[in-house]
């Protein structure tokens, strides 16, 4: 089925992989470079999916991912949140910050479309480790 996702990522050239990758498996990409633009084209595209990484210039992906949470317009949109380290203290404020669930870098294809077909299927699911689970029920507020 074909989704429109949004994909919040600095870094050019997995900004290029992502989009290439889930233009091939039937889903139309917009990209935005930083967090401002990240809350902007949220609420201007209202897409299906956003896929966040975390370490976005001007405003962090935990911050994006809070706006985009505050604004009825767009606060049922599943976030899945892209850690740059498999640190299990990132992973957990991606949570409370509001993302569905969080893949590592590196990730492999397989382990993206998973956590991505999850998250379009039960977008409002209790919070979860998509690749790696946690053993802490993580604090949800919505
Ligand atoms: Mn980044």
């Amino acid at each position: 089925m074909k989704k429109r996702i949004l994909v919040a990522e600095d870094n050019e050239d997995m900004a290029l992989i992502l989009h290439q990758l889930l233009e091939s498996h039937g889903h139309e990409v917009t990209l935005a470079r930083d967090g401002v633009e990240t809350v902007e084209m949220a609420t201007s595209q209202l897409p299906d999916l956003i896929i966040m990484d975390i370490t976005l210039p001007k405003m962090d992906g935990l911050q994006a991912t809070s706006r985009i949470r505050r604004n009825p317009k767009t606060q049922a949109i599943p976030i899945l949140a892209v850690t740059a380290k498999a640190m299990e203290g990132d992973q957990q404020k991606c949570l409370a910050s509001g993302c569905d669930g969080y893949i590592s870098k590196p990730f492999t294809v397989k382990e993206l479309r998973g956590a991505i077909e999850r998250l379009l299927k039960n977008p409002r699911q209790e919070p979860q480790a998509m690749m790696r689970r946690s053993e802490s029920k993580p604090f949800k507020t919505r």
